[in-house]
């Protein structure tokens, strides 16, 4: 039977072996008090153990191996955060083992103390058949308060993670929310497609320039479309000219360079959701909304954070035109409900969160957590994957979630470090 070293320190993490009669190599009794802390750092495997050895109670590290010998072969005896191990642990004793002052290290062997079942079942979980994710038979028998648990956790550690992304770009803008929201939002209005323009145009573009201009949408949108390279070419209509002539002024007096405009697609794309289409939304939600990160975290009702994106009022031009000096049937350019939740999924909620998290304020972490509450829930082929596994995905909440688990935990089989497997595990 084939396991690894994780499954074994699984096994002592939660005690799962046969501890009647546990004796040392050298015949001594044991007595796990407390298996320790599970270290998932450099050094040893658990820190803080206790365990009575004999007559006596010591206290410091455990190690976990599967031979014995992987002790030498890891470079443990040179190595000085090995010195206070007290115990050593393995499956298969194949050579003693010695601290760097020569003195034995205490060692149990846990071989024939472990249920064949417990084993077979950790090798269906982690190394049976699977389509998406190892528990796929099974994780819909687990118990939906486990699974609950155990989702709350995994989202917080996407948003933490997320978060800790947002923070280095705040640095770098000197603690300025503000301009930091101003990128990210800039970048998630570019999608998938054109988040990369979208974001360079921020960044040439510092959102100070822009407040200064919020009485006045031409000039906004001659800033945002002039800075996007869009206004670079000769133009016949009377919008874009004016829109020039705007640019051209505002250029010159904040030294400002413009993006290259080839770096903009249009290929593949709707014409609704051409970057001239988002730009013109862009640029109609910084004119009504000035200082919109104020506004998102004086907003109290997560419901009415929806109302900051919708009935933004582009300029008229773009009713009939996809793009400048090309007319089209008239349409309202309205930002479809989907793209709403990306925006807001993307850039509300992972900014209440790490402004919650940096100003150590729950309620702005729980109002981000109400908006995914709130939200429904993805709809991709891996969340209906889970929900054809029997699992219920109603919002956001829930969908974020699970594409964290499948992402940091499944995909890396690390079913033995996920509350899911553990359960998974146990269940007869
Ligand atoms: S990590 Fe957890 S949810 Fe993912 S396959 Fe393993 S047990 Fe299942």
């Amino acid at each position: 039977m084939f396991f690894n070293e994780d499954f074994l320190q699984y096994v002592w993490k939660f005690r799962l072996f046969d501890w009647n009669g546990l004796q040392t190599t050298d015949g001594e009794s044991v007595e796990i008090v407390s298996p320790g802390l599970q270290n998932t750092d450099a050094g040893p495997d658990f820190q803080h153990a206790k365990v009575r050895i004999g007559d006596t109670l010591w206290a410091g590290n455990a190690e976990v191996h599967l031979c014995s010998s992987d002790w030498k072969r890891h470079g443990h005896p040179d190595d000085k955060a090995y010195d206070n191990v007290i115990l050593h642990v393995v499956y298969r004793d194949d050579e003693p083992v010695s601290r760097k002052d020569g003195s034995p290290v205490p060692t149990i062997i846990l071989r024939d103390r472990i249920d064949p079942e417990l084993q077979a079942r950790y090798q269906r979980l982690v190394f049976g058949e699977q389509q998406i994710i190892p528990c796929e038979k099974s994780i819909g028998a687990v118990d939906d308060l486990i699974l609950s648990n155990w989702l709350t956790r995994v989202l917080i550690e996407r948003l933490q993670k997320r978060s800790a992304e947002v923070t280095k770009t705040l640095e770098t803008n000197r603690g300025d929310w503000e301009e930091t929201f101003y990128q990210y939002l800039a970048a998630n209005f570019g999608f998938k497609t054109n988040a990369l323009p979208f974001e360079l145009l921020a960044r040439s573009l510092p959102q100070v320039i822009l407040a200064k201009h919020k009485n006045n949408p031409l000039q906004i949108e001659a800033l945002i479309f002039g800075q996007a390279g869009f206004l670079e070419d000769s133009l016949a209509d009377d919008y874009p000219q004016s829109l020039q002539k705007e640019y051209a002024f505002l250029k010159q007096k904040y030294k400002l360079k413009p993006i290259q405009k080839h770096l903009w697609k249009f290929l593949r794309l709707r014409p609704s959701n051409f970057p001239t289409i988002r730009l013109a939304q862009f640029a109609a939600l910084v004119s009504q909304s000035n200082h919109l990160f104020s506004k998102v975290l004086e907003i109290k009702d997560p419901q009415k954070l929806r109302e900051l994106f919708d009935d933004l009022n582009i300029n008229p031009y773009w009713q009939n035109h996809y793009q400048f000096d090309k007319e089209s049937k008239p349409l309202v350019k309205k930002l479809g409900k989907s793209s709403v939740d990306i925006l807001i999924l993307n850039t509300l909620v992972l900014f209440l969160f790490t402004y919650g998290n940096n100003m150590q304020s729950e309620r702005y972490i729980n109002r981000s957590l109400q908006l995914l509450e709130m939200m429904p829930a993805e709809q991709n082929h891996i969340i209906n994957s889970f929900v054809d596994m029997g699992l219920k995905i109603d919002t956001a909440f829930r969908s974020q979630a699970l594409l964290e688990l499948k992402n940091s935990y499944c995909n890396q089989k690390k079913c033995l470090q996920c509350g899911i497997g553990i359960k998974i595990l146990k269940m007869a």
